[in-house]
């Protein structure tokens, strides 16, 4: 028995999908939907290319928009049938867009979140009590930002061991997890 043909779908997503992990959610969705593609940054736009299972596709398409992070409230701009590329092998988070005029969306800074407190107020928690607790879904944006598009190399944070390219999956895992800031180079400086 052949596999059941591939199918491949393009999404164009706005809203707040900068600045609060809304790429590495649609990566680990990808992953967890057995997907093929990439997604990319295009100065106030997502652009997700989805290749595989036409289930897989269709339950992608549903989450992305049902399942993200909160704060991102991502809207569907754009969603067509794509060409099926056989040469595609995993889910890639692609190099940010910058090459075009913004459709500029400055991410706001948030209020604490509800997870956050939680850990700030435990006395267990590694993060008990710490003065600059925040997350992917709370904590300063505009505050840290020094240019559009929100990647942490256009921020006040520190850029060690920040590829310019390509992300890699152990990469794109922690960055999901990442803090916009403990302290900034503004800060320390
Ligand atoms: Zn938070």
């Amino acid at each position: 028995m052949t596999a059941p043909a591939a199918v491949a779908r393009r999404l164009v997503l706005t809203g707040h999908v900068q600045g609060v992990g809304f790429r590495p959610f649609v990566y680990r969705l990808a992953h967890r939907h057995k997907l093929d593609g990439n997604v990319c940054n295009r100065l106030g736009e997502v652009e997700i290319v989805v290749q595989g299972d036409s289930n897989a596709v269709s339950a992608f398409a549903l989450d992305v928009l049902h399942a993200a992070p909160p704060l991102a409230a991502p809207r569907l701009v754009l969603d067509e049938p794509w060409r099926v590329d056989r040469n595609l092998h995993g889910f890639l988070i692609a190099p940010s867009e910058t090459d075009r005029a913004a459709r500029i969306f400055v991410p706001a800074d948030h209020f604490m979140c509800e997870d956050c407190r939680r850990e700030l107020e435990n006395p267990r928690d590694r993060r008990h009590r710490y003065p600059f607790i925040n997350c992917t879904q709370c904590g300063p944006r505009y505050t840290l930002i020094e240019r559009l598009p929100y990647d942490r190399l256009n921020t006040t944070l520190p850029v060690a061991n920040v590829a310019p390219c390509r992300v890699r999956p152990t990469r794109a895992a922690r960055l999901s997890r990442s803090r916009p800031v403990a302290v900034s180079r503004k800060a320390a400086s």
